[in-house]
């Protein structure tokens, strides 16, 4: 895969993780919003629990497309250094297709499994 559609693949996930994370983030606030409504009417509203297991799974999100963001940044230095679309364990170029559906690939499909 030539260094332009690996660009161009990065940039459309990371505006996807962006969205993500902006949405994330707005949920985040409303959370901590009504965490502390509901923390003000009485501390042993049966909503707390639920509002606090939403809390852990934004929270988790979150942290997964920060991670993502992560791995979408190294990808692009491995097109900079003209690395991108080689297995790090065999050396072998790692298929087109599979790049298409997960640009930040850093094994071919025999090494990831
Ligand atoms: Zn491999």
């Amino acid at each position: 895969m030539d260094a332009t559609r690996a660009t161009a693949l990065l940039d459309e996930l990371e505006r996807a993780v962006d969205r993500r994370l902006r949405h994330l983030t707005a949920d985040a606030e409303s959370l901590r919003h009504d965490r502390a409504d509901a923390t003000a009417d009485d501390e042993h509203d049966p909503e707390g629990s639920t509002l606090s297991g939403e809390w852990a799974q934004v929270d988790a999100l979150a942290r997964a497309s920060v991670a993502e963001r992560d791995e979408i940044r190294a990808a692009r230095e491995r097109v900079a250094s003209g690395t991108f679309g080689v297995c790090e364990v065999c050396g072998r170029p790692i298929a087109d297709a599979r790049l298409e559906a997960r640009p930040t690939a850093r094994r071919c499909i025999v090494c990831a499994t």
